[in-house]
């Protein structure tokens, strides 16, 4: 019982978290960012937000769940996300993934996928292709999809964003 009660209060934690990151990622929109929000949480709590800041600060690599681990380092005064879970917005690019696995973090929990994202015209899924992923179960991080109804509100604020800068 007591386990069960756990359990479904790591699920109300993590759906809480997701609708967070798609806030963060709707929010990104108007900010002069990518429609991508992610943040890291630990024991319960979230430690460190982030979000897609590629053409803002004219930075390739400041997607959201990278700028969300760097953070979370910098809070946590650690190289090691050891203990934590990084939830995104939209599924993790390979380099968000690698940069996950290297910094170890627990799972990853994503909402909107790839074909979302390719629809708001994201189109990461060539870059997947170049890497030859191995079954999720010999990965030593879970990766998961928690699905909600407003998964692609921030392409589709995206998408309404007349002056927007396409990258
Ligand atoms: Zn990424």
């Amino acid at each position: 019982m007591t386990t069960h009660t756990q359990e479904t209060s790591v699920q109300e934690f993590e759906r809480a978290w997701m609708e967070k990151a798609i806030r963060l990622a709707t929010h990104s929109v108007t900010d002069g960012g990518g429609p991508f929000g992610a943040l890291v949480a630990k024991d319960g709590a979230v430690v460190a937000i982030g979000h897609n800041q590629v053409t803002a600060t004219l930075d390739p690599a400041a997607h959201a769940e990278v700028s969300a681990m760097r953070a979370a380092c910098r809070e946590l005064d650690t190289f090691s996300l050891d203990g934590c879970v990084l939830i995104t917005s939209c599924e993790p690019c390979p380099m968000c993934l690698s940069a996950a696995l290297w910094a170890r973090v627990d799972r990853v929990v994503y909402c909107a996928d790839r074909h979302d994202a390719a629809v708001a015209g994201f189109d990461d899924r060539r870059f997947y292709d170049l890497f030859e992923k191995r079954p999720q179960s010999m990965w030593p991080m879970a990766v998961e999809r928690l699905d909600l109804p407003n998964r692609t509100a921030p392409f589709d604020a995206w998408l309404a964003k007349s002056d927007r800068v396409d990258y």
